[in-house]
């Protein structure tokens, strides 16, 4: 049987050697799911919802085990690995009733005709994830799925598998069998999956593989709900304060090492406050605590950008790409790029930011939105009103004011352009997981 191995990726330590779930055994799979599926959807919602709160009970119990691993298996520092395992606990209950109250009957009526609005399962879940958040990003693709009736078939990245298995293991504790399984592979196992008879696929990754993943499930019509990567920029406007914008910069250019589909990776900033601003994004940066590249692959992609980028004049004023060891890579800042160097088009996914000093806003959002990523973007200013204007002109999904761009919570994770087809969070986005139907009668 082929063996998927799974590693550290600051070490380099052989974690595991998993089975990868032969063809035969995938359909198998698909089939018990099919089947519970029509009793898990005949379980009313709030069974449904009560039976992966009861599970999470468990995961808070095991919550550092599970930190650990994910900083074991993805790198991730210590305090982000805990946070990401706290904060997806905290958020469940809440979650759960936001999907109960969103998936609720709703009548409408003309005075003639009273129609009820039904939000069904839609079947099958394949529900294939990346590994930047690797309990993260399966719970927001899996939890409402579930809630809403659905079985699911969930493929962890190749990269991080033991986290996507120990979390289905818990959630298995409380879920009927069949209900949620895990497929273990590569990109292979996912277009296995992608082109069985589920009935909706939802993906968290990569515009490349998003695209593939689309061009083959419209040959099935098969609902498709995708997250995809960015290039986000961050705005400075005249009147922000720039050692608030700094310190938000240095974090959110870094943090879990730049591997996150909303950092910073563009930061424009008007000339006359290009050079104060620079002291302060370093002196902020030299406080960061960065962990390991998930593997050579990706820290290769972010030197080569770098590379290309210097060879076309731009300058590097922090961090030094050659120091590297293993999978490592501190954080790199660098000026004088220009709009068509790949670093400013591309996603870096990495410990890299450009800065770019600009003559007024008009330039920093014409710069923004060039490209096809439009996820999220971040603008500075001690003016709301001037802020909420330039934020209205950005391409992006998701703009945060002053502060990251996710949302109040309940509010949508939404990609706009490349960045995104269909959206989850929110009353809408939970709907996305479901099938409509109405019934009309006479009044
Ligand atoms: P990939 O697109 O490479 O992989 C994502 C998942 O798809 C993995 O499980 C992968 O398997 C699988 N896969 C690969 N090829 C195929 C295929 N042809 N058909 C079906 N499935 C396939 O992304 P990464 O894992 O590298 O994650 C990083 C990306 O995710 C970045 O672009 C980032 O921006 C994006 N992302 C977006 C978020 C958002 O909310 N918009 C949030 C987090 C990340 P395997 O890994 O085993 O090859």
């Amino acid at each position: 049987m082929k063996k998927l191995e799974t590693f550290n990726p600051s070490t380099g330590e052989c974690l595991a050697k998993l089975s990868i779930t032969p063809s035969k055994e995938l359909q198998a799979m698909l089939t018990r799911a099919k089947k519970a599926q029509i009793e898990w959807a005949r379980k009313s919602i709030r069974v449904r919802a009560n039976l992966i709160l009861k599970a999470y009970e468990k995961i808070g119990d095991r919550a550092q085990k599970m930190a650990d691993l994910i900083h074991k298996e993805m790198g991730k520092i210590p305090s982000e690995a805990r946070l990401e395992v706290d904060s997806n606990i905290t958020s469940i209950s809440q979650i759960a009733d936001k999907v109960i109250e969103a998936l609720k009957p709703e009548e409408t009526t003309d005075g003639v005709t009273r129609t009820t609005s039904y939000w069904d399962p839609l079947g099958v879940n394949a529900c294939i994830t990346p590994w930047n958040f690797p309990m993260g990003m399966p719970q927001t693709l899996m939890i409402p799925s579930l809630i809403a009736g659905n079985t699911v078939l969930f493929k962890p990245s190749e990269e991080v598998p033991l986290v996507g298995i120990e979390y289905a293991k818990i959630l298995n504790k409380t879920l009927p069998s069949d209900v949620l399984q895990v497929v273990v592979g590569s990109g292979e196992q996912g277009q296995e999956l992608v082109a069985s008879d589920v009935q909706l696929i939802t993906f968290t990754g990569s515009q490349t593989t998003g695209k593939h993943i689309l061009e083959h499930a419209g040959k099935g019509l098969k609902r498709v709900l995708l997250e995809l990567g960015g290039k986000d920029s961050l705005i400075i406007l005249d009147d922000a304060d720039l050692d608030a914008a700094a310190k938000f910069a240095a974090s959110n250019s870094f943090r879990n090492t730049g591997q996150v589909c909303v950092s910073t990776e563009k930061i424009f900033v008007m000339e006359g406050q290009m050079r104060e601003f620079v002291n302060k994004i370093k002196k902020y940066t030299d406080e960061i605590q960065v962990g390991p590249m998930i593997h050579s692959r990706q820290k290769d992609h972010v030197l080569q950008q770098i590379d290309e980028a210097v060879s076309g004049g731009a300058k590097i004023i922090y961090g030094d790409p050659q120091k590297t060891e293993g999978n490592h890579l501190q954080p790199v800042i660098l000026v004088d790029v220009t709009p068509e160097m790949n670093i400013m088009m591309d996603e870096t996914f990495g410990p890299v930011v450009c800065i770019t000093a600009v003559k007024n806003e008009n330039e920093a959002v014409e710069q923004s939105n060039l490209g096809s990523y439009a996820l999220g973007g971040v603008v500075f200013s001690t003016n709301l009103d001037h802020a909420r204007s330039v934020a209205r002109r950005l391409d992006a999904g998701m703009v945060g004011i002053n502060r990251r761009v996710g949302g109040a919570s309940g509010s949508p994770w939404v990609g706009a352009k490349g960045s995104g087809y269909g959206y989850h969070g929110s009353s809408g986005g939970h709907r996305q997981f479901t099938q409509l139907r109405i019934v009309s009668e006479p009044l």
